[in-house]
């Protein structure tokens, strides 16, 4: 068995393995620990191994362990970026954007525009990734690919977001070639919406399952959970 702090060890060297095959630089690629189902300390202890950015995907679960780590270690939790990656209610928006500093998993104008009237004033603008069905599968979250361009000038426009880029989730498949034209499509999107003239700079794609594939069409963070903390029991977490 591994440790956690082993673990994060590895998937860096895969990250940098895989951003060198793509002739890109290691730190050109952010890691994001994808925390959900695991509690405050698997989170410390990846913490003190020195990972900043957290991904949560269950508004409750997220904030019983920010309060936790809190209470556990306030100087390590005052440190600590988190970001939520999960499907948004509507009525849990004034939480998300009071409690987190990016949201990837906006797929709606009007949850965007919530986001943005809810954001406390004494913030910095809230980071946000518009979530694309890339893969268009009907159970998945997301905006349409052709839906992309418009929602993103108008989030743009909102005063308390800054939009950064996109974030996708594709069909899973063990086809490292389907994967990259998966991912090839999100980098296609991302590189008309820059030429339309917004300043973007993310791209949030890549799971522990596709990640060399997303880097090598541009990730900029890749959103890892099972490689870093071990496989996940939904069983008594929800
Ligand atoms: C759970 C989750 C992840 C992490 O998935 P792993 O396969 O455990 O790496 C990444 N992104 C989103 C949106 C998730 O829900």
């Amino acid at each position: 068995m591994f440790s956690i702090a082993e673990k994060l060890q590895q998937v860096q060297a895969q990250i940098a393995a895989a951003a060198l095959a793509a002739a890109r630089l290691p730190q050109e690629v952010r890691l994001l620990a994808v925390s959900k189902t695991f509690g405050p300390d698997a989170v410390l202890e990846a913490a003190h191994a020195g990972q900043r950015a957290f991904g949560e995907n269950y508004l409750q679960e997220a904030l019983d362990k920010m309060q936790a780590l809190q209470q556990r270690d306030a100087a390590v939790a005052a440190g600590l970026e988190w970001h939520f990656i999960g499907p948004i209610q509507s009525n849990k928006t004034r939480p998300i954007a009071a409690h987190f500093d990016w949201v990837h998993s906006v797929e709606r104008e009007k949850i965007a525009q919530r986001l943005s009237e809810q954001r406390p004033q004494e913030l910095p603008p809230l980071n946000i990734c518009l979530q694309v069905n890339i893969s268009g599968e009907a159970s998945k979250s997301g905006l349409a690919p052709h839906e992309v361009a418009t929602a993103a000038q108008a989030v743009a426009q909102l005063p308390r977001l800054r939009l950064r880029g996109l974030m996708a989730i594709p069909e899973p498949t063990a086809d490292p070639q389907l994967q990259r034209a998966a991912f090839g499509r999100v980098r296609a999107l991302f590189d008309e919406l820059k030429q339309q003239g917004l300043a973007l700079d993310t791209l949030s794609m890549g799971m522990s399952a596709d990640m060399p594939a997303a880097i090598a069409e541009g990730a900029s963070i890749v959103r890892i959970g099972s490689a870093i903390f071990g496989a996940r029991d939904y069983s008594s977490a929800h």
